[in-house]
């Protein structure tokens, strides 16, 4: 098998028949060399009726799984990449709003240029409203500077990749799962594509602000533990400060210049006390970010390539 395509699906009853022959016509020259799996996510409407009338048709290369209730596109993602047997793996949305024959194109790029592993399809323009750009952009800012991550700006969830991708990423057995930090931190050389996002044709997106907000944040607390240390930075600041003033306080009162009453020094001591609690909560946090991290069982390392004339494995 050549090629396997994951295609998550959420109330998408309308576009499964025309992503199909969309799909169909865009891998024609692959000659069936491929299989599309589907995953409905728990759908509300008739996808599922969908997708079976389709699994009917073309058995050979359709693959259907079905959620017991609707997990999200991570877990649909999640799912299909477990049911891949193709030397690359595309992932691609149900809606055509990305469409097949780029999916196609970006495999070809793959064929062609072995020095790459994956293609990922960013957007050059986005049509969104200027509110929605700027927090994304933002979000991409603080991302990388949290993480120390090659997050591509922009990238979407529409990537073909080799099978030593896939095998990476199913290597990271975690559970929040956020693809686009999961790509960053496995590596491999990637080649950024820009492709035009369509209109949506049939339904509505299941995006708002509010599931957004959320996912930037469920990217931030899987990729990074830097924000535990903020109590540690300002508990050390707060104790730096207060000695630095009793000192300041202290000359001032011996040359008299001022006289500190004991109420004085006593918010001083307060001021302290608070930021050594301060550092003993962040020092906790530090901790608590290195079990999170060993918690997760990511591997230490990937390797890409082995060049050896022994057989033996390590
Ligand atoms: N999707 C899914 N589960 C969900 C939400 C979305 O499988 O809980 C699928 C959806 O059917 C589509 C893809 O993920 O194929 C992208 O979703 P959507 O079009 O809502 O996102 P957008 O294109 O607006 O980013
Ligand atoms: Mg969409």
């Amino acid at each position: 098998m050549l090629l396997s395509c994951v295609i998550p699906c959420y109330d998408e009853a309308e576009n499964i028949l025309p992503f199909f022959q969309a799909a169909e016509q865009a891998l024609l020259p692959w000659k069936q060399e491929y299989e599309l799996i589907f995953v409905d996510d728990g759908s509300r409407d008739n996808t599922l009726k969908e997708l079976e009338k389709l699994y009917q048709m073309a058995p050979d290369r359709v693959r259907v799984v079905s959620f017991s209730r609707n997990f999200g596109k991570e877990a649909a993602i999640y799912a299909g990449l477990h049911h891949c047997v193709g030397d690359y793996v595309a992932l691609i949305d149900a809606d055509l709003q990305q469409r097949p024959d780029y999916m196609a194109q970006m495999l070809r790029f793959l064929e062609q240029h072995s020095e790459y592993d994956e293609v990922v399809a960013y957007q050059e323009r986005r049509n969104e409203g200027r509110m929605l750009t700027f927090c994304k952009t933002m979000f991409y800012k603080v991302i990388r500077r949290l993480t120390d991550l090659p997050f591509t700006p922009d990238a979407s969830d529409f990537r073909v990749f080799r099978r030593n991708v896939l095998d990476a990423i199913l290597a990271l057995s975690e559970r929040g799962r956020f693809s686009k930090g999961i790509f960053a931190w496995i590596g491999f050389p990637t080649y950024s594509m820009p492709y035009q996002v369509e209109a949506r044709v049939n339904g509505a997106s299941k995006w708002n602000l509010g599931k957004l907000f959320s996912y930037a944040m469920e990217g931030i607390s899987s990729f990074s533990t830097k924000l535990l240390l903020i109590p540690l930075l300002l508990g050390f600041f707060l104790t730096g400060a207060a000695i630095l003033l009793a000192l300041v306080l202290k000359v001032l009162a011996v040359v008299g210049i001022l006289h500190v009453t004991s109420v004085g020094w006593l918010a001083l001591l307060l001021l302290l006390l608070a930021g050594f609690q301060l550092q003993g909560m962040g020092l906790v946090g530090f901790y608590m970010g290195k079990l999170f991290q060993e918690s997760k069982g990511r591997p230490v390392y990937i390797e890409r390539l082995v060049l050896t004339d022994s057989d033996e494995k390590p």
